[in-house]
């Protein structure tokens, strides 16, 4: 007995048009696929993207890259985020990959075995992570202008709080940095970036977790769901414990179902004695410790006991076990179902 991820493509589809209506026509949406598609798997997401429309790619690795290639025609255009080296430049020629060039060190590099090939440049607009920061702007600035440029991009640090200053002032950052490059296109916005307004938007949009629905709003729709199989039911008495450490004790009679499913399989530990299962509707409270590949629930509520219960679905969406698991959709979602097997629906 396994579990299944089960991926509606359909609605990663609709999420995508979805934002690519919010940004207006004069800005392209393109489609982060980094980490395999967050988890979901490039295969069978980068054609029903490219079938929608969507033209540019992002990726972390040029590994990514070229494992992406194959998915998709040759006229699609294929970035990777965390920067160019040289023991890449043939696969920047022969893939026809555009590297994002992030520091001084990589555009001297990619000068010396590129020099009409497409290339992307970072700006640091206050995230302190990626990117060129002010000074490094000014002094290779020649440098910088005798390059095949294709796009500039900066990447918001707080763009998931839209009332943090911070939005604002790399906005301005980033739009007088650059306006010397006015005939260049730029981008600015991750998923939560594109919330903001048409103002974060320039000329492409970069969204990934949003395509999955790892974001609250009303328009973005929930695109998989995860159910569990129950394995053995066990019943309590008073004073009986539950899994390693017996850190549950029953209080009254109480049925434990025991499921298919760990922290192996990206179910994180700190959901123990915290997160619950459902069935329908009716919440199945997780008991005691996550343990690597199983996880034990408390079904007494139940007037039958069924073949699995739902941890992502409608009852519970990424979104909502991120913040029973204090972290972010984007964490849930690359970490789930490195052992679950996944099914696609149109
Ligand atoms: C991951 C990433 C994105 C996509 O971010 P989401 O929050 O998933 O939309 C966009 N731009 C850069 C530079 C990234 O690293």
């Amino acid at each position: 007995m396994k579990a299944t991820l089960k991926i509606n493509l359909t609605n990663i589809r609709k999420n995508w048009e979805y934002l690519n209506k919010l940004s207006g026509k004069e800005t392209e949406t393109s489609a982060v696929l980094k980490a395999n598609a967050y988890g979901l798997g490039i295969s069978e997401i980068a054609p029903v993207l490219w079938e929608a429309g969507t033209r540019s790619f992002f990726v972390a690795t040029f590994e990514e890259a070229i494992d992406l290639h194959k998915y998709l025609p040759k006229n699609r255009k294929i970035y990777v985020l965390n920067g160019y080296h040289e023991i890449y430049k043939s696969t920047v020629d022969s893939f026809s990959i555009i590297p994002v060039i992030n520091s001084p060190a990589q555009l001297m590099s990619f000068l010396k075995h590129h020099s009409q090939e497409k290339v992307c440049l970072q700006l640091d607009i206050g995230m302190n992570r990626l990117g060129f920061q002010r000074h490094e702007l000014e002094k290779f600035q020649k440098t910088i202008d005798s390059l095949n440029l294709d796009l500039i991009m900066g990447h918001l640090s707080c763009a998931d709080e839209p009332k943090n200053p911070s939005n604002k002032s790399s906005l301005q950052y980033f739009s007088s940095r650059t306006n010397t490059w006015s005939r260049i296109r730029r981008s600015l916005s991750a998923s939560h970036g594109i919330l903001l307004g048409k103002q974060y938007n320039f000329q492409m949009t970069r969204p990934g977790i949003a395509l999955y629905g790892g974001i609250r709003d009303e328009n973005l729709l929930n695109t998989i769901s995860v159910e569990l199989p129950i394995l053995q039911t066990h019943d309590l008495d008073p004073g009986d414990g539950v899994g390693y450490g017996l850190t549950f004790t029953a209080k009254r009679k109480t049925k434990v179902a025991t499921l298919f499913g760990g922290y192996a399989d990206g179910i994180m530990r700190s959901l123990s004695q915290k997160g619950n299962l459902y069935h329908g509707n009716e919440p199945c409270p997780i008991l005691g410790r996550i343990s690597m590949d199983l996880i034990t629930v408390d079904i007494t509520r139940l007037n039958i006991i069924p073949e699995g219960l739902t941890l992502l679905g409608k009852s519970q969406t990424i979104n909502d076990l991120a913040d029973m698991a204090g972290s972010i959709a984007h964490d849930v979602l690359t970490n789930l179902g490195s052992r679950f097997s996944r099914s696609y629906t149109n």
